[in-house]
């Protein structure tokens, strides 16, 4: 794990990566409450320790600009200070950090300090990534989905540019269930996930919205080119399938695009992909449907033929 140290000693940047070195840390330094806010940015540590009196900017400073930072507020701070007053501690701890050794500190005590805070950290990154997995698929959830849906409608509000969003839903998926029983309806929905998850770039992010659903969110495109990247999950997503004594259970799926020009709101353009992916459905499934703006009218890009008879099942 890595821990960066914060202090304009480099005596005390040196006395401290000492006394740690049998924990077999990555270990990096800063040497200024600026330098080390920097550094908290491009190293993303597990944890800080942060001296307190430092001229450009105080620990306790540093501590506040750390727990405002959305990206780096659940890094662990840890203060090791000079200043040991208790009016002191209870400022530090109060400003959330997680520990206050005071200097001189004892080698052992400092190194099981630093060992309680990553304990703790490591939980916490373990909860993190529960809350935001879904357990299935192992896809996203649809928590990390509207987080990333969030961060990405900021980013255009602050510096322009657009971004898609793809929903796609199985097509008579409760069948798969009703036919072959819900552990196969459960493996090809790992299928599709899979399916889905291949055919993304780094930077988009495909999730389970919930049930049968999916979704991308495709930062920097507009509607047209998430068209091309839903038509490829579509095709992929007809390959999928679960082999049941003998047969082949096979799943398509139905998707609706949008975009976010010309859009006010994160609720609109899901509301505008949402209502796409009914056209979809209502064209006869199995096909991609757009609702951008731009693009008019919307029309079925490709009407494949569902795999699925018209008749309704035996057992129904
Ligand atoms: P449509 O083409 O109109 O979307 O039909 P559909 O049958 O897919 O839609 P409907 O909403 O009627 O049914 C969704 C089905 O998805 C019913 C539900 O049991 C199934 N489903 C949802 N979540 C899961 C899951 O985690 N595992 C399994 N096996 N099935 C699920
Ligand atoms: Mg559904
Ligand atoms: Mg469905």
């Amino acid at each position: 794990m890595k821990v960066l140290m914060i202090d304009d000693s480099p005596d005390a940047l040196a006395v401290a990566k000492a006394r740690l070195a049998k924990e077999h840390l990555d270990i990096v330094t800063a040497g200024g409450g600026v330098s080390g806010l920097e550094a908290a940015h491009h190293e993303k540590p597990d944890i800080i320790l942060l001296d307190v009196d430092m001229p450009d900017m105080s620990g306790f400073e540093v501590c506040r600009a750390l727990k405002a930072d959305a990206e780096l507020c659940m890094i662990p701070v840890l203060f090791l200070s000079g200043a040991t007053t208790p009016e002191d501690k209870v400022q530090g701890l109060d400003l959330g950090a997680v520990d206050y050794v005071a200097k001189p500190f004892d080698a052992f005590e400092l190194r099981a300090r630093v060992r309680a805070a990553l304990r703790t950290k490591h939980l916490q990154d373990l909860l993190m990534e529960h809350a935001h997995i879904d357990p299935l698929t192992g896809l996203p959830n649809r928590r990390a989905l509207m987080e990333r849906l969030q961060c990405e409608w900021a980013r255009i509000e602050r510096h322009g540019g657009q971004m898609a969003f793809i929903m796609a839903d199985l097509d008579h998926f409760k069948r798969v269930n009703d036919l072959y029983g819900h552990h196969i309806g459960d493996k090809l929905l790992q299928e599709t996930a899979r399916a889905i998850a291949d055919q993304c770039r780094e930077n988009d992010l495909p999730a389970r919205y919930g049930g049968e659903e999916f979704s991308i969110v495709v930062p920097d495109e507009a509607a047209v080119s998430a068209v091309h990247l839903a038509e490829r999950c579509r095709e992929k997503i007809c390959e999928c399938c679960v082999v049941v004594r003998n047969e082949t259970v096979k799943v398509t799926a139905s998707f609706g695009v949008a975009d976010s020009l010309n859009l006010s709101s994160i609720d609109e353009m899901m509301r505008r992909a949402d209502e796409a992916l009914y056209w979809a459905k209502e064209a006869g499934r199995n096909r991609v449907q757009s609702n951008a703006v731009a693009s008019l009218p919307a029309a079925p890009i490709n009407a494949a033929p569902s795999p699925w008879p018209d008749q309704q099942p035996a057992n129904q």
